[in-house]
């Protein structure tokens, strides 16, 4: 597939051109394709601070800065996948239900044409009808979600179902979730009760506060991440698992969050497991400053991207 190497500005410089994910081609062609990468431009369901429609932009502005070669995982993952740009689901603003049934339908299709996708969010609603689409697919999912947040409330306004405060409450009940398969990374803060990180835990999820990597150490936390994981995994990456000072432009900040480089070594720690999906949500760009967010999303997006062709490499 003939495209400009992103890495290689002497060609097209990171300020020029048209902003695709890695400058990858655009198109809805999924002949031959492994990964495509799909906006989901919806912040319908959030709670406090809206915004994130503008994310899956913003993400593939920074992405022009993310450079090929990954260092960490040693791969150059656009030389092992075919990694094309789909551009973004058709969304509703004012009907989060039509917008979740439209998520399903069009990733649903990506899925079946035999590629993987990378979602760019959006809200953290959008992991639903994600997991739905993903489920049709692989059957009930491990899911490995980095977030401050369970996301597993009831109700977040009075008796609605869908918000991005409910999404894995409903994936489980939806028997679509493998709950002693996932595995919530970054819990912290207040919470409305006392039983809002308990609903999960009850049900067999682990949870890893942010207390537990502070008492423990990431290489503890990444082998409490790992141990439950096998079968297809999906992965769902909450922006505000950072710290507001590393993650600003955000809906739902969460002070006490993990560092940048904390994140991006946990994402890669992931390395061999099966993952079949992917989400990365919650980026805010009217709320963040210097893109210090986006740049950020973009870089953990691309470690996914490299997760996915180490395993296809066989790594
Ligand atoms: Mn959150
Ligand atoms: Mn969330």
């Amino acid at each position: 597939m003939p495209a400009p190497d992103p890495a290689h500005g002497a060609e097209l410089p990171p300020f020029a051109g048209i902003t695709s994910f890695m400058r990858r081609p655009a198109t809805r062609d999924l002949a031959g394709v492994d990964v495509a990468v799909v906006g989901i431009p919806f912040d319908g369901g959030t709670s406090y601070r809206s915004g994130a429609r503008f994310g899956p932009r913003r993400i593939r502005e920074a992405s022009a800065m993310v450079w090929g070669y990954n260092n960490a995982l040693a791969v150059k993952p656009l030389d092992v996948l075919e990694v094309v740009d789909y551009g973004d689901v058709n969304v509703i603003p004012p009907s989060i239900t039509e917008t979740m049934a439209n998520i399903e339908s069009e990733v649903g299709a990506i899925l079946a044409a035999g590629a993987a996708a990378l979602a760019l969010g959006g809200d953290h609603s959008v992991s639903l009808p994600l997991l739905r689409a993903h489920a049709r697919e692989h059957g009930p999912l491990g899911v490995v979600h980095f977030d401050a947040h369970p996301d597993t409330w009831d109700h977040e306004f009075d008796d609605r179902p869908y918000s991005h405060g409910t999404p894995f409450r409903r994936a489980i009940e939806e028997g679509i979730i493998d709950p002693s398969r996932y595995v919530q990374v970054g819990l912290r803060g207040p919470t409305l009760e006392a039983g809002d990180w308990q609903w999960a835990r009850e049900r067999g999820v682990r949870a890893i506060t942010m207390d537990d990597v502070a008492e423990i150490g990431l290489p503890a936390v990444i082998r409490a991440t790992r141990e439950p994981l096998r079968g297809p995994i999906y992965v769902t990456l909450d922006v505000d698992a950072a710290d507001p000072a590393f993650a600003p432009g955000t809906g739902t900040p969460e002070v006490g969050g993990f560092t940048s480089h904390e994140l991006l070594r946990l994402v890669r720690a992931l390395r061999g497991v099966e993952i079949v999906g992917a989400d990365l949500v919650e980026v805010s760009p009217p709320y963040d400053h210097g893109d210090i967010t986006a740049l950020l999303a973009a870089n953990l997006a691309f470690e996914l991207l490299s997760l996915m062709a180490v395993r296809r490499r066989g790594g």
